[in-house]
């Protein structure tokens, strides 16, 4: 990234894991460019088949497990968070929905209902009634998901707590109790979908399939665009009884399915997922041992350091601004810096950003 003064600065963060395939990859530049030059936008869901939606719907279901086979587009991750509530509630006729706490799944009032942190939601209140929380990977509780839950909604990958990833025992018990008690299990892959953490998603760390898939962020190469993706049978419940269970205006918009079909092909074609497996050890393996980290958590190129304090990490990523190099907070993880570059990120600039943090580390 370049500021207006030139200056340089290598992307640590990716705009919150949009920026998979980089900024202006040509392959997405071209692809915008050639739709732009056909249509932007038709009319609004359904009216019309529309030749980049339907490529693009066609290419993710044809990789993702046969389960997940239709796909609702939309145009955020908190838009997409709220249809797969809806479709959760819709189809198991309940009302209940269980979510995690230190998860942040959206800004809209049903997503914003999901999130535990009392000092962000406080303001804002009433949410939606019936959601629960519970703590995140510990088994003891998921016994609170019962016949009245409608869905629970998870982040196989914790973000916004701090990359906290989900133990492999404790997601296989959630995928059983969601099956034992009829209830949907939605897996929220905003940040971590799109190879972010070694995987083209994070469900596949754990062979467990979630019965409703949120994306977003990564999904559009750099425009807007996400979805929750289920099964046919599940998804036509928003079809009838109302008609019209879920519609949007802009949802699927054909430049943004032509730039996310771009940017799948790209990370296809470059193995881009499991080399960001490889990647990012190569920043644990060179930021471990500084005295000051006192632990990097993660997968793929989706890392959290630790470091000694939440006052310390804002004069680290101050530092990083002044040295050339951007990193961010977490939302709930306040002693702990991102390393979440675009996942094309060369080994040569993977070195030169661990030269940068070392003297962040140093000078602070
Ligand atoms: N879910 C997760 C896990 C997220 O990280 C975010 C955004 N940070 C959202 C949902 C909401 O996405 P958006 O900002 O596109 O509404």
């Amino acid at each position: 990234m370049y500021a207006t003064d030139g200056k340089k600065y290598l992307d640590l963060v990716s705009g919150v894991s949009v920026s998979n395939v980089g900024h202006c990859h040509p392959k997405v530049v071209d692809a915008v460019k050639r739709q732009v030059e056909k249509y932007m936008h038709l009319m609004v869901y359904g009216e019309f088949i529309q030749y980049p939606q339907v490529a693009y719907a066609k290419k993710l279901t044809e990789i993702l497990p046969q389960k997940l086979d239709a796909v609702y587009f939309l145009n955020s991750g908190s838009e997409a968070v709220e249809g797969a509530m809806k479709l959760a509630k819709r189809y198991t006729g309940r009302q209940q929905i269980f979510a995690f706490k230190n998860a942040y799944h959206g800004s809209t009032h049903g997503a914003m209902s999901l999130m535990h942190a009392d000092t962000y939601t406080q303001a804002f209140r009433p949410l939606l009634p019936d959601i629960q929380f519970l703590d995140y990977n510990d088994l003891t509780q998921l016994h609170r998901i019962s016949e009245k839950t409608a869905g629970v909604v998870v982040e196989f990958v914790q973000g916004e707590g701090g990359v906290v990833a989900g133990q492999e025992y404790f997601i296989k018990a959630l995928r059983k109790r969601c099956s034992e008690v009829g209830c949907l299990l939605i897996a929220d892959e905003v940040q971590t979908g799109f190879g972010r953490t070694g995987k083209l998603f994070a469900f596949e760390h754990y062979d467990t399939t979630p019965d409703i898939l949120v994306t977003a962020k990564g999904m559009g190469a750099g425009m807007p665009i996400s979805a929750f993706i289920a099964e046919k049978k599940v998804m036509d419940t928003l079809t009838y009884r109302p008609v019209l269970g879920h519609i949007t205006t802009f949802g699927g918009h054909p430049v943004s399915a032509a730039a996310a079909l771009a940017g799948l092909e790209v990370l296809l074609e470059e193995n881009l997922a499991q080399e960001a497996e490889r990647k990012g050890e190569l920043y644990v393996k060179h930021l471990k041992k500084h005295p000051k980290i006192k632990g990097i958590r993660g997968k793929g190129l989706f890392l959290a350091v630790q470091t000694i304090s939440g006052e310390f990490t804002s004069k680290l990523i101050e530092a990083g601004l002044e040295l050339g190099f951007v990193s961010d907070p977490f939302l709930f993880e306040p002693c702990a810096f991102r390393i979440a570059p675009p996942l094309i990120i060369s080994d040569e600039e993977i070195m030169h950003s661990i030269d940068l943090i070392i003297k962040a580390l140093d000078r602070c």
